[in-house]
């Protein structure tokens, strides 16, 4: 501006004139339109979220959801419904249904695990009744200890050195239970799928995205799950700490951009590591806080509507550096006075101040267009 004023003053002594040039570019070369472009899309983009029931803590967390290229799921909770059914009482020889089921439901007498509860409910159904333990250790990923009683997976008694029967191969989530020297039985529970599961991997993978599961549960009930939905690869009987070390792999295999949908307190490392945390809203709140997006509805077919939210946000952001660039590549020449010499084109200041109101009302009309998106991935309200 100050150049704009000088030279051409001082080579024509028309200093009238040219300061009024300069003072058009001063108001031109604002770049207020730019400096809301960017802001404005994700507010728009985060307050559809909140609407649809994705929240988003903050813009980094919708610009990387859009690049996403592999989801990594947790089963129980995430992809089930995370509350078990009793199936089948398969007590060892000497042993009891009833006092199987007494002894189980007094080890998980303390655990806020599903599995746990569903093994107080189904004593409770028969009418068994349910002693406190004295001393109770619950093994994450592994099972409880309670009373010299273990009740939990294969990997559990395992490492007691117990003798355990063969898997029979019966589809569901076992808890197997031992005294710290003999098998005593096992419980057969299952979970479902959620009803929105199913639809909403078939639009991750319509994506192209890639579907990872990882569990801690076992691995028969794991493949079954995985076949069914047709994930591309699934990693089961992990520990508490193996699902982080899992996404670092992926992510130095140069898999770009991974989120984690997870909902327990054993996914919250996971979350954290991953380029993009996505925690259910029914699980468990250091998930929710660990992650980037969380999903009030607690269904995975957020997800696919929490991607296409974000991709709508990014073009808009895009449209709104184009229009507040283009006002002023084709303004500030035009107030310099560029274009004067040749063609006889000028600016005044009030036209100046009117192109750039203009051109902040362009990128706020434009944000707003986020509000009538409609996601069409958005299965259910
Ligand atoms: P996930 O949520 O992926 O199933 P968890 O770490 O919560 O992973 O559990 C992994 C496995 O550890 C379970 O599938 C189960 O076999 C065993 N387990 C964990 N907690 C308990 C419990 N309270 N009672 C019985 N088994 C348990
Ligand atoms: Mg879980």
């Amino acid at each position: 501006a100050v150049l704009t004023a000088l030279i051409p003053s001082v080579v024509t002594g028309n200093w009238g004139y040219w300061v009024k040039t300069a003072l058009t570019f001063l108001v031109i070369s604002c770049p207020c339109a730019l400096v809301l472009s960017v802001p404005l899309a994700f507010f728009a983009g985060i307050g559809l979220g909140s609407k649809k029931n994705v929240l988003f803590k903050g813009g980094s967390a919708m610009e990387a959801i859009c690049n996403v290229k592999a989801i990594v799921m947790d089963k129980t909770g995430t992809l089930t419904r995370g509350v078990f059914t009793v199936q089948r009482i398969l007590p060892a020889d000497g042993v009891s249904e009833t006092e199987l089921l007494a002894m189980a439901a007094k080890c998980e007498s303390a655990s806020t695990h599903p599995i746990a509860q569903s093994i107080r409910a189904a004593a409770g159904e028969r009418g068994v009744k349910t002693e406190r333990p004295e001393s109770v250790q619950e093994l994450s990923g592994l099972g409880i200890d309670a009373d010299g009683i273990l009740c939990g997976n294969r990997k559990l008694l395992e490492q007691y050195g117990i003798a355990i029967p063969a898997d029979d191969g019966a589809f569901g989530t076992e808890v197997l239970l031992a005294d710290h020297s003999r098998y005593l039985g096992s419980i057969v529970i299952s979970d479902e799928l959620k009803p929105e599961t199913r639809t909403a991997i078939a639009a991750l993978k319509a994506e192209g995205l890639k579907t990872v599961m990882l569990t801690g549960d076992n691995l028969p009930a794991a493949r079954a799950m995985a076949d069914e939905l047709h994930l591309a690869s699934f990693r089961a009987e992990l520990l508490p700490g193996d699902k982080a070390g899992i996404i670092r792999e992926l992510q130095a295999d140069g898999t770009k951009v991974i989120a984690m949908v997870g909902d327990g307190i054993n996914d919250a490392p996971a979350l954290a590591q991953a380029d993009v945390g996505i925690a259910i809203g029914s699980g468990t709140d250091v998930a929710m806080e660990s992650a980037d997006v969380v999903l009030m509805q607690s269904g995975l077919d957020e997800v696919p509507a929490a991607i296409e939210l974000s991709r709508a946000t990014m073009r808009i952001i895009r449209e709104n550096l184009f229009w507040a660039f283009f006002y002023n590549a084709v303004g500030i020449p035009l107030a310099a006075g560029a274009f004067y010499a040749l063609l006889g084109w000028r600016l005044s200041p009030v036209v100046g101040a009117a192109a750039m109101a203009a051109s902040s009302v362009t990128v706020v009309l434009n944000a707003l267009r986020l509000r009538n998106i409609r996601l069409h991935r958005a299965g259910r309200k």
